[in-house]
């Protein structure tokens, strides 16, 4: 098995980037520790290669065999890193929602950015009207598991919110 994925358990696959390039760059997140696996793995193409100014401390390699489209990103963060990324990178960006100062607040964040984008898909029409209804229909799936302490089902929700959002 390939080594990025050889002996970890992913926690999420993300599309971070609205390309169908295949990559020919990897970038590695930071490690926790000295010594330890990076926190992610970023897959780009070349005209993408620098275009994740908030996908901090990358350093470039060469791909390393895998063959995945640009802007593929395999996440290995726990749970709350993961929820706290997708706040930083585009949930708070889009709704105004701030994340959670305590951990396990997050249904009340993700029930309201599902109001915010809900009020919002209502009153836009045409494409963006229509991407917003399924960005809004995959939060109120984060919203209903986060409501029942699932924040790993939640968390997946939001990586499908975060691909469509690509596409606003
Ligand atoms: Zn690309």
């Amino acid at each position: 098995m390939n080594r990025l994925i050889a002996g970890r358990e992913l926690t999420a696959l993300r599309t971070v980037l609205d390309c169908s390039t295949t990559a020919t760059t990897l970038r590695q997140g930071p490690t926790a520790l000295p010594g330890t696996d990076p926190a992610w793995f970023a897959f780009l193409c070349p005209a993408h290669s620098e275009d994740l100014p908030a996908w901090p401390a990358a350093v470039s390699h060469a791909d390393d065999g895998l063959s995945l489209p640009c802007g593929t990103v395999l996440d290995y963060r726990p749970t709350e890193q993961l929820l706290q990324s997708h706040a930083d990178l585009w949930l708070t960006s889009l709704t105004g929602v701030e994340p959670p100062a305590l951990n396990g607040a997050w249904f009340g964040v993700l029930d309201q950015a599902y109001q915010v984008l809900h009020a919002r898909a209502e009153t836009s029409v045409g494409g963006e009207g229509e991407m917003l209804q399924s960005v809004v229909t995959a939060m109120s799936m984060a919203r209903r598991n986060a409501a029942e302490g699932n924040l790993f089902q939640a968390a997946y929700n939001l990586a499908m919110c975060e691909t469509l959002v690509q596409r606003l």
